[in-house]
């Protein structure tokens, strides 16, 4: 078999066989597909796309060169979420928590960001002392400890799924739909859970743009995930503008912390809501979408959830005293503010430029896979909808490091858009796919 022949196949519409999959997957685990191949032939699917079987087959393929997790020897129902990723998404550090302090245990294999998103990996590192590369035994030590446990994709657990998001990053793939579904799922599957729960995000600051790629990925994950035997909820979720009010790692963990304390931002606490409610429902299907959104937001308010954060940060090496004391979360040095030139409506904030903008005062060579300085990030005053004052406070931007900062500031200036008249109010979430 020949890479280039795969490529020009895929490039010329054609449909891969198992074994071409297999060939092209397993030869970039082992170094024998050069990097430049691998990159034309993501850029092939990103253009044309995989059919249900190769989708299928592909994300096979990747959890056979897996090692997944075998939970069963841990009681009970395990359930699951991921995002697809957005900009100033940190569901999973509240909704995770509030599900474990339900009783269900949550395994999260956590990942980077990609293109302008931020991940879950990079936020909880941003916790001096969270380990998240974890071997299977500290996993399931964490899990059984606490309901919870989060750990990285390390070496050798999805040893093509590495690849391949390092590959899609660096050569413009990312938004690749059949990509995000493989790796997606891949992780997933390989987490041992029995049901997940997707947050497929659609909107400028999401991988997918426009509502048909959203339903698109949603319907491959659910359809490809039911068929590898889980039970699978997608969520077409907005993510127009930011989620909440704090975009950037450790910002973000200050966040979630105030949600889980009861302070959140609304959008934020109802998708959380939403998600945990639906995790709920996947672990005992007897029960209504209401009365776990009763239970879950008991657990919010009572301080359960916060407390089973705490408690899963100091079962792996963290410091749990951030939760009383951000300074011990890094911090940036300096601020700039960002106010509006007119009064109006706030009718558009492009959580795509807004991320943009973090990356740009995180970053000094601006290189994808750089990492991002945990202690920058933009803390927005101001969401859709609100009316405002000439003058009056946007956002502010956290940095270290100005030699960007004029480039930040202009791409946060384009990302707001103040109107006379008020905007529409937008649904939270979209559709639900089962
Ligand atoms: N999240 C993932 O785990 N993988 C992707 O490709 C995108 C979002």
């Amino acid at each position: 078999m020949r890479m280039t022949e795969i490529i020009t196949q895929k490039r010329d519409g054609g449909e891969l066989s198992p074994e071409e999959i297999g060939f092209f997957l397993q030869g970039i685990v082992k170094g024998e597909v050069p990097d430049f191949q691998a990159s034309a032939l993501l850029m092939a699917i990103y253009f044309n796309g995989l059919s249900d079987q190769e989708q299928y087959e592909w994300s096979n393929e990747l959890l056979k060169l897996a090692v997944p997790m075998d939970l069963s020897d841990i009681p009970g129902v395990k359930i699951s979420k991921h995002s697809t990723g957005g900009v100033g998404d940190k569901v999973s550090l509240i909704v995770g928590p509030l599900v474990a302090a339900a009783g269900i245990s949550v395994p999260m294999i956590i990942g980077r960001g990609l293109a302008h998103t931020g991940g879950t990996l990079d936020k909880m590192e941003s916790i001096a002392g969270f380990k998240t590369s974890l071997t299977a035994v500290e996993f399931k030590a964490a899990l059984r400890k606490v309901n919870i446990a989060m750990m990285a994709p390390v070496e050798g657990l999805l040893p093509a799924d590495k690849k391949l998001y390092a590959l899609r990053n660096g050569s413009g793939s990312s938004e690749c739909i059949p990509m995000i579904a493989g790796s997606i799922l891949a992780r997933k599957l390989a987490e041992g859970t029995d049901g997940l729960v997707l947050d497929v995000k659609v909107g400028s600051g999401a991988l997918t743009k426009k509502m048909t790629d959203a339903r698109r990925l949603a319907q491959i994950m659910v359809t490809v995930g039911k068929r590898m035997g889980r039970k699978v909820v997608a969520l077409i979720t907005e993510m127009d503008q930011p989620l909440g009010y704090a975009v950037g790692h450790a910002l973000e963990v200050m966040e979630a912390i105030e949600t889980l304390r009861g302070n959140g931002p609304d959008d934020l606490v109802q998708i959380s809501l939403e998600i945990a409610s639906r995790m709920v429902c996947l672990a005992h299907p007897d029960r209504s979408l209401d009365s776990a959104k009763e239970e879950i937001f008991q657990l919010l308010n009572d301080g359960k959830g916060l407390q089973k954060f705490r408690e899963l940060i100091e079962a792996q090496g963290g410091n749990p005293q951030v939760i009383d004391s951000f300074e011990l979360l890094p911090n940036a040095s300096a601020e700039h503010v960002i106010s509006s030139p007119r009064a109006g409506f706030v009718s558009r904030i492009s959580a795509d430029d807004i991320g943009r903008a973090v990356a740009l005062i995180g970053r000094k060579t601006g290189v994808s896979d750089e990492a991002l300085d945990a202690a920058v990030g933009i803390v927005l005053e101001h969401k859709v909808g609100d009316r405002i004052n000439a003058g009056d406070r946007l956002c502010t931007i956290y940095y270290n490091d100005d030699s960007n900062l004029e480039e930040a500031t202009a791409t946060v200036e384009d990302a707001f858009r103040i109107s006379t008249t008020a905007p529409d109010t937008r649904p939270l979430v979209y559709e639900v796919m089962q």
